[in-house]
């Protein structure tokens, strides 16, 4: 008798950088193993929730069901300056109602939950409708490595490890500077740093861990998650690096104004800059960028979003455009645009980034280092221009230039914690003109053929994902 499918439920962080990697691994349980994929949203206000449904949706190709939970009220939980780090796990915890009742709908009930580090609350429904339990980290082996250890720190030195000034050294991890970390672990008096040792440790809960890395990228921190003595004495969990997990839009987005003008471009002349689907940059830093770009004297397109002072605010932009002083984005230098129409293409709308880095003029990415991004980057082999901004990027930019070998950073000055349009111009043609950028660009096609290699039927990451879907049928039987 034929026994039925497994019907796997993903519950991510609201966010589009959390929501995409687990439909691209909702994608992959769906195409490899024919397996049933819910997706349930979680949203942290109104719009966010309209716009991320929208796209996935889209993006879901019907390979998935999407079910958006109701959107949670926390304004009486958390402080109204609370940070993402704050906000998010505290989110999480309160859909937990709101998740049981869907699942109590859903027929069949889904038989396996995967959830980030901070959705395990969620796996009290789990239990209780007999359901497997694992997490799906969406970043890399290190950020999972940090998360298992520094809970283990935290027991003997409460956070201090912060002050000193050695860097912190990690079980199977090249060494991070202090200043580098996650942005949680930086101050432990801030809820955010509590919610974060309480994730790392409710991790170990899983009956699994998914990563979204590759056995060859990261050896020896995925030896030290699975080595007993080390890492793997804590977590016990099996470790399943799943990755590179992105996720293709079809080729029918391929097309518009900014398609047709990145047709016409030479192949690998183009900067593409772009700082992920949330962060914003100050007026003063998008100054510096815009001159450090024109500067260069190399093609850019680049994905701008309303400066952090007033981002999101149209009045602001309606006013700017208008002044003389300004152009049609409001924030952008005078004259700006129309200096740089022959080498330089602006947009401020979602465009499918996996689509602009297969183009093949795309020839270097100035990036905040999510680590989509980072993936993505790779799997299209174009050199990163590093520009972490906040989260584990800092850590992400450490792992690519001095470790990975595909990028290089771009420093910030000292006295107003900007990154300077000199640094920008250099660091640009340190890429696409310098023979240094030769190395670097050798280096990411190595990586890309080490992914690809992954993923391809036999690879280490497709058997870590048949590995699982057999766990996960043998449930069923
Ligand atoms: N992205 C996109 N178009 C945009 C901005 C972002 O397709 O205009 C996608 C990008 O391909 C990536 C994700 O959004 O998959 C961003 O994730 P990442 O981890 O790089 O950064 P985050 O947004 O989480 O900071």
């Amino acid at each position: 008798m034929e026994t039925s499918k497994p019907h796997v439920g993903l519950l991510p962080l609201p966010g589009m950088g959390h929501l995409i990697p687990y439909l691209g691994l909702g994608k992959l349980f769906a195409t490899h193993h024919n397996f049933k994929i819910t997706i349930f949203l979680v949203s942290i206000d109104h719009s966010s929730q309209t716009e991320s449904k929208t796209i996935i949706s889209e993006m879901s190709n019907e390979l998935c069901n999407i079910v958006q939970l109701p959107p949670v009220d926390i304004t009486s939980l958390v402080d109204p300056n609370a940070t993402i780090g704050v906000r998010l796990p505290v989110t999480m915890r309160e859909i937990v109602p709101a998740f049981r009742s869907s699942i109590a709908t859903i027929m069949p009930c889904p038989t396996v939950l995967i959830t980030d580090i901070f959705g395990t609350d969620a796996f009290s429904v789990a239990d209780e409708f007999d359901m497997l339990k694992y997490v799906f980290v969406s970043l890399h082996a290190w950020f999972l490595a940090l998360t298992i250890y520094t809970p283990i720190l935290d027991k003997e030195v409460k956070g201090e490890y912060v002050h000193q000034k050695e860097p912190l050294k990690i079980p199977g991890c090249a060494s991070v500077r202090v200043e580098d970390l996650f942005d949680p672990l930086l101050d432990w008096t801030n809820q955010q740093y509590d919610e974060y040792m309480r994730a790392g440790i409710r991790l170990r809960m899983s009956d699994g861990v998914l990563v979204n890395s590759w056995e060859e990228l990261q050896p020896k921190t995925f030896a030290a998650l699975r080595d007993d003595k080390l890492l793997g004495c804590v977590l016990k969990s099996p470790v399943y690096p799943v990755g590179p997990v992105v996720t293709q839009s079809d080729d029918s987005s391929k097309s518009g104004l900014l398609f047709d003008w990145l047709n016409k471009q030479p192949n690998d002349s183009v900067v593409y800059v772009s700082f992920g689907s949330g962060a914003t940059l100050s007026h003063e830093q998008m100054t510096e960028l815009a001159f450090g770009l024109e500067l260069s004297k190399q093609r850019f397109v680049w994905v701008v979003r309303a400066p952090t002072e007033k981002s999101g605010d149209k009045a602001y932009l309606k006013g700017r455009s208008g002044d003389e002083n300004h152009d049609q984005f409001g924030y952008l230098p005078k004259g700006f645009m129309s200096r740089i129409q022959n080498v330089g293409f602006v947009i401020s709308d979602w465009v499918s980034q996996v689509d602009i880095l297969s183009h093949p003029s795309i020839g270097a990415f100035i990036s905040h280092c999510g680590w989509n991004s980072t993936l993505e980057s790779i799997l299209n082999g174009v050199p990163i221009i590093a520009f972490p901004l906040f989260a584990e990027q800092k850590m992400n930019a450490t792992m690519l230039t001095e470790e990975f070998g595909m990028a290089v950073r771009l420093e910030v000055l000292p006295s107003n914690k900007v990154v300077g349009r000199e640094e920008i111009q250099n660091k640009v043609r340190k890429i696409m003109v310098d023979k240094e950028g030769h190395g670097i660009r050798d280096r990411v096609n190595e990586l890309k053929y080490s992914a690809e290699k992954a993923l391809c039927k036999g690879g280490s990451s497709y058997r870590a994902l048949s590995e699982l879907a057999k766990s996960f049928e043998a449930r069923m039987q």
